[in-house]
């Protein structure tokens, strides 16, 4: 199984513009980071972690030549806005589509002209919607949704295998740390050193990356508050930044019973 980093960044990108700050004014590549997303390679399937607004850059960037399913973490701009540029996979077969009912709706509501009748052509995504409470099956590939905190508001990463996805998320619920058992690799929300209402901070990411004890972790959805070379030279053992197009190969793939 292998999991493709397509964006490693905040809402806002790095670099931000406008800003003048040494993260977005530096010229080296693992400090330009696109909206947050993972393409997850296993049994044969290409599998979609949201759609971030830069989709189509992201998709010719690394190569994607097929998408197979695609599952949401939850309604954000930075993680939907790219949603139309999967019109190319799906011409020939609805793409499933997963995520909670919650999201769904609002996928739904701003994203109207998708599902509703308008001109001929094959201009608009063709989708099927599933709404996920707790683990399914897409093509013999169980799918593990982990409720976690954002805020207030309760949002999904997802466990596929030994790997699990929580880009979003400011505290983890007792019940979804038993969901995080014998992970091979982790990718985390860590998105500053400040604390922040609805995001871990580095410190917050890494006590929660010791507690689930991932072999390795990536922190993602990361800020312009963050050098990737000096951050990840003072981060823990087991623990570093993810960058954009980093590939990852998972080593086993054990689930939770
Ligand atoms: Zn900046
Ligand atoms: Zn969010
Ligand atoms: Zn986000």
């Amino acid at each position: 199984m292998k999991v493709t980093f397509l964006g490693t960044g905040t809402s806002f990108g790095i670099p931000i513009p406008g800003c003048r700050c040494r993260v977005c004014g530096s010229t080296k590549s693992k400090n330009r980071r696109l909206r947050p997303a993972v393409l997850v390679s296993t049994g044969g399937k290409n599998i979609l972690i949201d759609t971030p607004p830069e989709l189509r850059i992201q998709l010719v960037e690394n190569f994607v030549d097929r998408i197979d399913a695609i599952l949401f973490t939850h309604c954000h701009a930075d993680h939907v806005y790219g949603l139309d540029d999967i019109r190319v996979f799906s011409m020939v077969k609805r793409m499933p589509v997963y995520g909670s009912p919650n999201t769904l709706n609002e996928i739904k509501r701003i994203f109207p002209y998708i599902f509703i009748r308008t001109q001929q052509g094959g201009g608009k995504p063709k989708l099927k919607l599933t709404g996920v409470h707790g683990r399914f099956r897409f093509s013999g590939i169980t799918i593990i949704p982990l409720p976690v905190f954002h805020g207030k508001r309760s949002v999904f990463g997802f466990r596929i295998g030994a790997f699990a996805y929580i880009p979003d998320c400011s505290a983890i619920p007792a019940a979804t740390f038993v969901l995080l058992r014998d992970l091979d690799v982790l990718a985390l929300d860590g998105l500053r050193k400040e604390p922040h209402p609805t995001h871990f901070s580095l410190d917050q990411a890494i006590e929660a990356a010791r507690r689930i004890g991932a072999r390795q972790t990536f922190l993602t959805h990361i800020s312009h508050n963050l050098d990737h070379y000096s951050t990840n030279a003072a981060l823990p053992a087991g623990v570093q930044l993810a960058y954009d197009r980093l590939h990852v190969t998972i080593r086993q793939t054990r689930e939770p019973r």
